[in-house]
């Protein structure tokens, strides 16, 4: 699916400020503010960081992206895709994409609690292969 099609999807007019923040994360996989101001203002140098962030957030609230939270991490964003996990390397600080079936994780969690869960976000600590064959 193009972005284009993606953006009314989630009933989002695609304008080229939206195309351009979703080719970012496209590339980077996930990527942070800064990241994507960095990257958007090389195509548009006039856009202000208050419009960028009004963007994200646009997006994040219709389901398009996610935010990603982690521990001693600055904020990341990423294109909604199903439920995953992630690995994250603690040398290189690279994130990737783990396929596992966080709905589990959290049902079994849920068993052992009487607290309701809310929410999780679930990662993983690890030397990537990157980093590993540099060695
Ligand atoms: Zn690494
Ligand atoms: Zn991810």
């Amino acid at each position: 699916m193009s972005h284009v099609d993606i953006l009314k999807l989630h009933t989002l007019k695609a304008t080229p400020q939206r195309l351009c923040v979703l080719d970012v994360l496209k590339n980077y996989g996930h990527a942070t503010l800064e990241d994507i101001e960095k990257q958007t203002k090389l195509k548009f140098p006039t856009l202000s960081l208050s419009t960028i962030y009004r963007n994200l957030n646009e997006m994040v609230k219709k389901g398009l992206l996610s935010e990603l939270k982690l521990a001693n991490k600055k904020e990341y964003y990423e294109i909604t895709k199903e439920n995953h996990a992630h690995l994250v390397c603690t040398k290189c600080g690279s994130i990737e994409d783990f396929l596992i079936d966080t709905n589990e994780i959290i049902k079994k969690a849920q068993m052992s609690t009487s607290n309701t869960i809310l929410d999780a976000t679930i990662s993983f600590d690890v030397i990537c292969k990157e980093c590993l064959s540099r060695k």
